[in-house]
This record gives C-alpha cells, sequence and structure tokens, in this order.
C-alpha cells in the first residue's frame, strides 16, 4: 500500500485486512489512522460485521472462500462494526 507507519504506531491495535492480513491502518488516540474515509480512498473496503479489506480483490477472494456476499460500507466516514 501506499503509506507505512512509524514506529511508534507499529504496537497501536492494527487494523489488517480480512484476507490478505496486510496491514491498513491502527487505531491511534485520535481513531483510527488513517481515518475510514481516507482509506475509502486509498482502495480499501470496510465490510459491516465483517471488517476491512485492503481491496475489492480480498473482498472478491474472501466471498469465493466462504460462499458469502460481502455488502461494502457506505462511505461514512464511520469505522465498520466488527462485533
Ligand atoms: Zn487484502
Amino acid at each position: 500500500m501506499a503509506w507505512s507507519f512509524r514506529k511508534s504506531e507499529a504496537h497501536a491495535a492494527p487494523v489488517r485486512c480480512n484476507w490478505c492480513r496486510a496491514p491498513l491502518a491502527v487505531h491511534g488516540p485520535g481513531g483510527l489512522k488513517p481515518s475510514a474515509s481516507e482509506l475509502h480512498a486509498l482502495g480499501a473496503v470496510a465490510v459491516k460485521r465483517v471488517g476491512w479489506f485492503c481491496g475489492r480483490r480480498c473482498v472478491g477472494s474472501y466471498e469465493v472462500r466462504f460462499r458469502v456476499i460481502l455488502e461494502p460500507e457506505a462511505l461514512d466516514g464511520q469505522e465498520p462494526q466488527t462485533a
């Protein structure tokens, strides 16, 4: 992906792609970093009750593997509910 993490952020709770486990963001004091909207702008996909994917390709792989159809979140700046 296009960004890199600073060392101080490496130990924060990471948000990873649910398919390839690529790190997408971290939970920092100010919330998700990069923000949800920034992640969307970079091509990441949020899916309700599942979490983040780094892109449509990983969403597709997940759908095939688990035989589900995922519905990406509308871009509303909110973090997806993964619980
Ligand atoms: Zn991925």
